[in-house]
């Protein structure tokens, strides 16, 4: 398998290279030159291990990493650690150490690359940047804590994540990473990251010094195969459960924020797995709900901060990896649309496009909608649903009323209730004015007698190994002091 890039100067690009360049040289993304067809092949056992199946799917893309190493990174990604399980129709993905989805792609993407850094020969240490409000921070420290040859930097707004986000950054245990607040907002650690994945001179020098820069943002192939795996997972489990029999169509329902997650499905879907619609659940930031109404893509608003603030995104990086399949791989037109996104802020597809992406459908839900839904859900079902997953919810509900295609619907659940337990609580009108956020997530356990994963439980009493507190005009002196360079 070969990779090229959405926009058309990079083709027939290794596996091991893709994932070792991220993005490609023209600002693109990388895509597969082609889908595999192995659905009919994988439902013959659909009791399949979560590691087997994912050895099977991972293995048709990252064909230059031999079988053997394949199979090590995916036990030393999830064994032991990760765990998806299907109840109620819900695709719970957050059985992990960060108790949110990310796990399933960040736990993977540092063994994969440490694999792909040896292919090409990469010999320096490879430090990666990431710039957080809050869940992908702990998600790429779990995952790069302690893997040799890398190391790994964390920088987020000092006040601007819950005090549970903070404990779980801090008390990160390894000798290569490193999380440092910064006194500014999210805006402010990603523009700082930014310019220093764009300071040439910077790099150059640390370079010199045997350090090369690299992020784990979600347009890594990366990050985006592993996603694919679930997907299959989770329908096998309908299988198993006796939910939907064997080649029935379903419906997947996904809160969406960069895209990543819901292209995943649609990748599974080339790969043969029966997927009718794709069912895209946006928040209050509803700019794809806009799109897949209009065609028009415009992220020329204010961001609006809710209570999934994982999904508080204006700009779906991934969404360019849709466009490329959705407009016959044209990468002229591909060029156009994203040159477009940058001047302009906006740009309007094509009517090949149009027509190609109505199998998605695109609404959002607000505030009140996914308290509403959390009560009803948890009063009826005596199940506890995240704000994120909520918004999944709200939205397939808008769609089977508008639509009235019932078919069985698979709802992504990207994150534990734990994860956001002060939303839960008033959702639950629980009362929870003063106490502090660890005391909010016994609470919570106490009322809903559910119990608290034990990474977050645990929290409360860890240790705090990183403090230090930088101005965001210091983030190059940070790292610089980190490395020792
Ligand atoms: C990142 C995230 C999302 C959005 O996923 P995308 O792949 O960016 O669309 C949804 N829910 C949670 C909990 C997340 O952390």
């Amino acid at each position: 398998m070969k990779f090229r890039s959405t926009r058309g100067l990079e083709k027939n690009v290794s596996s091991a290279n893709a994932i070792i360049n991220g993005i490609s040289k023209d600002g693109g993304l990388y895509v597969p030159d082609e889908f595999p067809k192995i659905y009919d092949e994988l439902k013959n056992n659909t009791n399949i291990k979560y590691e087997d199946l994912a050895f099977k799917v991972i293995n048709e893309y990252f064909t230059d990493i031999d079988d053997a190493e394949l199979m090590g990174a995916i036990n030393d990604a999830y064994n032991d650690r990760f765990d998806v399980k299907v109840k109620n129709n819900f695709l719970e993905l957050y059985h992990g150490p960060t108790c949110a989805f990310k796990d399933a792609a960040l736990l993977f993407l540092p063994q994969v690359m440490k694999r792909a850094k040896k292919i090409c020969d990469v010999k320096e240490d490879i430090t990666i940047l990431t710039a957080t409000s809050g869940d992908t921070g702990k998600a790429a420290l779990e995952g790069f804590a302690k893997v040799e040859g890398f190391k790994v930097v964390v920088y987020y707004p000092k006040n601007g994540v819950s005090a549970i986000q903070e404990r779980q950054m801090s008390s990160q245990q390894g000798d290569n990473v490193k999380v440092i607040g910064i006194r500014g907002n999210f805006d402010d650690a990603q523009t700082g990251v930014k310019e220093i994945f764009g300071d040439n001179k910077f790099r150059e020098k640390l370079v010199e010094k045997g350090f090369v820069l690299s992020s784990a943002n979600s347009i890594n192939i990366g990050r985006l195969v592993p996603q694919i795996v679930y997907y299959f997972y989770g329908y096998f489990n309908l299988i198993n459960q006796g939910v939907i029999k064997k080649d029935e169509l379903i419906n997947v329902v996904v809160p969406t924020g960069n895209f990543g997650n819901i292209l995943a499905g649609y990748y599974a879907k080339q790969m043969g797995l029966p997927i009718d619609k794709f069912i895209c659940a946006s928040n209050e930031n509803k700019v794809l709900t806009d799109f897949f109404e209009t065609g028009v893509y415009d992220k020329k608003r204010e961001l609006v901060l809710t209570e999934s603030p994982s999904m508080d995104i204006l700009v779906s990086s991934n969404l360019e990896r849709l466009l490329y399949e959705a407009s016959g791989r044209d990468t002229e037109v591909v060029s156009e649309l994203m040159k477009d996104l940058n001047t302009k802020g906006v740009y309007e597809v094509n009517e090949k496009i149009r027509s190609f992406v109505k199998e998605f459908y695109g609404n959002f839900a607000n505030t009140k909608e996914v308290y509403d839904a959390i009560k009803e859900v948890y009063e009826r079902d005596n199940y506890l649903m995240d704000t994120h997953t909520a918004v999944a919810y709200v939205v397939k509900n808008k769609y089977v009323k508008e639509t009235k295609d019932d078919k069985p619907a698979l709802i992504l659940s990207t994150a534990s209730p734990y994860k956001f337990p002060r939303s839960i609580c008033n959702a639950l009108n629980i009362d929870v004015e003063g106490i502090n956020d660890f005391k909010v997530l016994e609470k919570l356990s106490n009322e809903t007698k559910t119990e608290i994963p034990s990474s977050l439980s645990k929290l409360e009493t860890a240790k705090v190994l990183h403090d230090e507190v930088w101005d965001k005009s210091e983030m190059r002196d940070a790292l610089l002091s980190f490395l020792n360079a």
